[in-house]
């Protein structure tokens, strides 16, 4: 168990079993986090919270994450949050179309628990206003 970083994962996850898994593994790596199912709720805890990242599965029922990235993306409010995709199955192309919405990363599910938070710390680490927080926070 982790000390907590004070650093907060905004997990967008319409799948209750991933989402319990996804929250556990990132809480015990030291991240808080929020949750979201929908755009509605993406949309709703930006409100609330900035984020240090978030974590976007692409198929969220009938909506699209990389959709809700690109809108995340295209407001300047929200624009400088890293995003990392989540999809279900590594579809050709699907890398590309994550990275051309704007997402820092990709994780393929089944979510490997082992370097999920390694892989959120170095998005996080890799985007410029997250380092300069750090430094304030030193
Ligand atoms: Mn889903």
């Amino acid at each position: 168990m982790s000390e907590p970083s004070g650093r907060l994962v905004l997990i967008v996850e319409d799948n209750p079993a991933n989402l319990l898994l996804i929250r556990a593994v990132l809480r015990r790596g030291g991240f808080e986090t929020a949750e979201a199912s929908s755009g509605e709720g993406l949309r709703r805890e930006l409100r609330r919270a900035r984020p240090d990242a978030v974590l976007m599965d692409v198929r969220l029922g009938d909506e699209d994450g990389l959709t809700l990235t690109r809108a995340l993306k295209s407001d300047p409010g929200t624009a400088a949050i890293p995003v990392v995709a989540v999809t279900a199955q590594a579809m050709a192309g699907d890398r590309e179309r994550a990275l051309a919405a704007g997402c820092a990363g990709y994780v393929c599910k089944p979510i490997d628990t082992r370097t999920l938070v390694s892989q959120i710390e170095a998005v996080i680490a890799a985007t410029p206003a997250a380092r300069a927080g750090e430094v304030e926070r030193q």
